[in-house]
């Protein structure tokens, strides 16, 4: 008889589901993107709509950022690893998004924006999540928060792991948005090849991993540079074992379901197809971000 050492104690944890590979597109005017989290995902990763992953050192990928444009009913953050963004909106929030910061938005009832990269050369690299609004929640008002990088929350493994917690919380330690009701978790990763670390997820939560650089094992599954890996739903897993293979930097979300219709028509979101007709002419009356008791008037 042998006794066979483990590397770490083994909790029940969640298994790769699917591996995505996101689809290479392009928004706004003209930026180059690759679409992570998209329309054919959004029932599978409620709360979450939409992700999107940036990064070129070429001028004329980004150069034409995103001009204004509205939103309604879900909200957006952006995280930037590299680069920098100038923000504006129809509710008077103004900002400069840097590297390593990020800017947490809820469109609510409406917000016409801009988000321009204000950079003339180099590396702009980053992403955009959309996380969906519960239904009484989609005509409320618009909120805007930024925080730079070094105000952040991060939590230090004992093995040297570093973890950015951007939302909800990590370790008993507040990130540095928190939402009801969708409860995101949302976590930048970066571990030492070798290193194993145990990330504890809710169980009804919807959970994924996007390799932003290196390569992670989990158990007898691998995730690659610039691969998005949705976790299985497992009641009885209360987490994810990751193991970095190389160096590697990783982004994680998870986030509850809402379980509400989803009814998407670009920038808007809402729950009947009603409601994004009444976004669309709200719109085109200049009527969107009025807020209802003086729309009445
Ligand atoms: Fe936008």
């Amino acid at each position: 008889m042998t006794t066979m050492t483990k590397p770490f104690d083994t909790k029940r944890f969640r298994r790769l589901e699917t591996i995505v590979q996101g689809r290479a597109t392009s928004d706004g005017a003209g930026v180059q993107l690759t679409r992570v989290i998209g329309h054919s995902l959004q029932q599978r990763m409620d709360p979450f709509l939409m992700l999107d992953a940036f990064g070129s050192q070429e001028r004329s990928d980004y150069q034409g950022g995103f001009p204004d444009h509205p939103h309604r009913g879900f909200e957006t953050l952006t995280y930037l690893l590299a680069g920098r963004m100038r923000h504006h909106d129809s509710a008077g929030h103004e900002g400069l998004l840097e590297a390593g910061g990020m800017q947490w938005m809820s469109a609510g009832r409406g917000v016409i924006h801009s988000e321009m990269p204000e950079q003339e050369e180099g590396l702009l690299e980053g992403f955009q999540l959309w996380i969906n609004l519960p239904a009484k929640d989609k005509l409320s008002a618009p909120a805007y928060r930024e925080v730079a990088h070094n105000d952040i929350p991060r939590w230090t493994s004992p093995q040297g792991t570093s973890i950015a917690i951007l939302m909800g919380a990590l370790m008993g330690m507040d990130g540095a948005i928190q939402r009801p009701l969708t409860e995101p978790l949302v976590l930048d990763i970066k571990i030492e090849a070798g290193v194993t670390e145990w990330i504890p997820l809710k169980n009804e939560h919807h959970a994924a991993l996007y390799v932003i650089r290196g390569g992670i094992a989990l158990g007898q599954d691998r995730l690659t540079q610039r691969e998005m890996g949705i976790l299985e739903q497992d009641a009885t897993a209360e987490g994810v074992y990751l193991t970095a293979e190389r160096q590697s930097q990783v982004l994680l979300i998870a986030g509850k379901p809402l379980q509400e219709p989803i009814i998407q028509q670009g920038p808007f979101v809402m729950n009947t197809t009603l409601e994004i007709l009444q976004a669309i002419e709200d719109f085109r009356n200049a009527r969107l971000t009025v807020p209802p008791d003086e729309r009445a008037r």
